[in-house]
């Protein structure tokens, strides 16, 4: 991270912290039905009844974006454990430095452009 000064750290370090309270802001609201009641409440119903009624279909649903969610979370807490360790912003596979511009975008970068591009579309993460 010899290429990131200690200003953009901090401004990487507070982007992660905002995209940590709105992911845990979302996930919370996903867990919410649209009358405030918990979705929880729905599984439980789906448990009991055991039928494939349409509201299985909306907590699959919601599961699945709880889980892109979650996924997202853990990516920004392993980012922002890894800021003051000298491998933060190094690309994950060729080992070149990820530009803070990139890093500006995506916080939880771990590989650079170029290798970022040279993933097989069905298999692109950042
Ligand atoms: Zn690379």
């Amino acid at each position: 991270m010899k290429h990131l000064t200690p200003q953009q750290l901090t401004q990487l370090e507070a982007a992660l912290s905002k995209r940590h309270s709105e992911l845990v802001n979302d996930i919370n609201s996903e867990l919410m039905n649209s009358d405030g009641s918990p979705v929880a409440e729905n599984i439980l119903e789906f448990i009991e009844q055991n039928d494939n009624s349409i509201e299985h279909l909306v907590t699959q649903i919601t599961l699945e974006e709880i889980r892109k969610y979650v996924s997202e979370l853990r990516a920004v807490e392993r980012a922002k454990a890894r800021i003051h360790d000298t491998s933060f912003g190094l690309c994950n596979d060729c080992s070149q430095e990820i530009t803070f511009e990139r890093l500006n975008d995506t916080p939880t970068a771990i590989r650079c452009a170029s290798c970022l591009h040279s993933l097989s579309p069905t298999n692109k993460t950042v």
